[in-house]
């Protein structure tokens, strides 16, 4: 038996028919028992009853731990709090504790709702006052675009924490070493929360590119060279896209790593071929059992 531990992140849907894939993916991945489920925030809010659906369908329909995402985006303290307390009262313990980009998009600067929590570290302080929310952060080992140094970034994490973070998940990244050296930086920083590996494998070569763009996360030349002339040919760039992220998740265990985030974008084939290969097999796990997180 693998003491990994895995998480999945999932997005909610627009349609019915997204609604429908979300969930089969759910329950293809229930079974390997994951540490928790969770489930993103639009930009500026904009999925708030989206997220707010699928979160309660997990915690109802399955007996998963979930993580709610919540950003401080174009809202009020008290609008924010009011979020916390509903997925409290609902069974809700895990909250990812977000900024959010600003309303124009990643690249425009960012300003703070007046009345609101003004980053990350203020909401993750708010929420505890609220309730003892387990609280996951967003960190970045090629740090955020917006830090404007690599210290400073690591000063926001150790903010975070210092607010009542507990875990943090990292952006993606597709340099292993990129990562290690991040966390050489932020232990030496004296942080010692566990610092989760965030895995995106390269499904749309062209979406992660954008992307990657936009959040200051660097595609090695090697990626690049791989995927080129194959736009048109999306069999050879799913398989490539799994020997990649295999070749990656297992180096990084091979080196300790004991816990990977998946960011699924909703399908359950890459996320659960990537745990198979890692050792994470199911476990008698039941949908439609309440949420053994509340
Ligand atoms: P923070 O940590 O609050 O700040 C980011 C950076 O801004 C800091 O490192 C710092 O350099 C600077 N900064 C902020 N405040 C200050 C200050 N007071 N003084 C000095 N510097 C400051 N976005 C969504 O909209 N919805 C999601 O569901 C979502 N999920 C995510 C999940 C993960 C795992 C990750 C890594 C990111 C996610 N994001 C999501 C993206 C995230 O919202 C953006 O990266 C955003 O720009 C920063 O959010 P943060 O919580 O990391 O910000």
């Amino acid at each position: 038996m693998t003491d990994l531990h895995v998480s999945f992140e999932f997005f909610p849907p627009k349609t019915a028919s997204m609604q429908t894939r979300l969930w089969a993916a759910v329950e293809k991945l229930a079974p390997l028992a994951p540490d928790f489920m969770s489930v993103t925030y639009g930009a500026g809010g904009s999925t708030r009853e989206r997220t707010h659906e699928t979160v309660s369908r997990i915690i109802r329909e399955a007996s998963l731990p979930v993580a709610a995402h919540l950003t401080c985006v174009a809202a009020t303290k008290e609008e924010v709090d009011a979020v916390l307390k509903a997925y409290w009262k609902e069974g809700v313990r895990r909250i990812v504790a977000l900024r959010g980009d600003p309303p124009g998009g990643p690249g425009e600067r960012y300003i703070p709702h007046p009345g609101g929590y003004a980053n990350a570290a203020e909401l993750a302080e708010g929420a505890k006052k609220i309730a003892d929310f387990e609280i996951s952060v967003g960190c970045y080992p090629e740090k955020h675009p917006d830090s404007p140094s690599t210290a400073a970034d690591i000063d926001m994490l150790k903010r975070k924490v210092d607010a009542g973070a507990t875990r943090g998940i990292t952006q993606f990244f597709y340099d292993n070493e990129v990562y290690f050296r991040y966390l050489d930086r932020v232990r030496a920083a004296g942080i010692d929360i566990p610092i989760v590996p965030g895995v995106m494998p390269v499904t749309n070569f062209a979406g992660v590119r954008k992307m990657a763009d936009t959040c200051g996360a660097t595609i090695p030349g090697r990626l690049v060279k791989l995927f080129q002339n194959l736009d048109n040919d999306p069999t050879t760039r799913q398989l490539i896209a799994a020997t990649v992220a295999a070749e990656q998740c297992l180096a990084l265990a091979e080196q300790g790593v004991k816990h990977f985030h998946f960011y699924t974008l909703n399908r359950d084939d890459l996320a659960y071929a990537l745990c198979t290969m890692l050792g994470v097999r199911p476990k008698p796990s039941s949908l439609n059992a309440p949420d053994a997180a509340a």
